[in-house]
């Protein structure tokens, strides 16, 4: 039996400011599962992703309650820097993602210091850069390089940390569709690995054929779907 990754029961999240949040979330999902989280502008696709990395109530204020567990472990009894190291998130605005104007190769070799290898981020980098053909990538300021470029490395050092559960909140936005295509294959390859994938996004065409679950919010409230078909 595929062994249980994440679980979220009856959980509510309101942000100070919102009267609308998420609530009443209740959904299982196992190792190895490409899950598609979707629904409107607003509907609360990122509130969750926040939920789930942690961010949420490490960082964003608000009212939560419910519960969430990874691997059979309720989150309060994991400490961050272990959700960190499970947890791997590529942000729907990439920019938020690096604080920083370094190189990506400045900005990515400190990654070892934190267990993380540079021979595998290094992989990831060249498969993405003949994949996407992105030329001289590691020696460019990361500022410079488009939102779709900066996302892709962003997905590189995601799984070059071997994190088990990957979360892409709208991956495909900055992404032409020839390229949103590739990503759909690098998430079938990610699949295959082991990855349990997680991606927020309106549109969904490059994931064709490898949905395990999806999950479709309304308003803060969320349906789940079995299947692709289902949905
Ligand atoms: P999109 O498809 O536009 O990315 P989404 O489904 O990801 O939308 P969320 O970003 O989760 O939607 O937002 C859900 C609700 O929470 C919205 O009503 C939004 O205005 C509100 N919200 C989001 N972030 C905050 C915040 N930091 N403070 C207050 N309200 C917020
Ligand atoms: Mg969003």
């Amino acid at each position: 039996m595929a062994e249980n990754v994440i679980m979220a029961k009856e959980l509510n999240f309101n942000y100070q400011e919102s009267v609308e949040g998420i609530s009443d979330i209740s959904f299982s999902i196992d190792s190895g599962m490409v899950v598609l989280l979707t629904g409107n502008s607003g509907s609360g696709k990122s509130t969750l992703l926040k939920c789930l990395n942690g961010l949420i109530p490490a960082v964003t204020e608000g009212e939560m309650s419910g519960s969430l567990s990874i691997e059979g472990k309720d989150y309060s009894d994991v400490k961050m820097y272990q959700l960190n190291k499970a947890i791997g998130s590529v942000f729907q605005n990439p920019r938020s993602q690096f604080f920083t104007d370094n190189t990506t190769a400045e900005l990515v070799f400190p990654m070892e210091n934190y267990g993380y290898s540079k021979e595998e981020m290094l992989t990831r980098l060249r498969e993405l850069k003949e994949e996407f053909g992105l030329e001289g990538l590691l020696d460019r300021n990361i500022y410079t390089l488009s939102s779709g470029e900066r996302q892709l490395i962003a997905l590189a050092s995601a799984t070059a940390m071997k994190q088990k559960v990957l979360l892409f909140d709208e991956p495909s936005a900055n992404l032409d569709y020839g390229n949103a295509m590739k990503l759909g294959r690098i998430i079938e390859r990610l699949k295959k690995e082991g990855y349990t994938v997680i991606v927020a996004d309106h549109r969904f065409y490059y994931l064709n054929g490898i949905i395990d679950k999806v999950l479709f919010m309304d308003h803060g409230k969320l349906k789940v779907c079995e299947s692709e078909e289902e949905f």
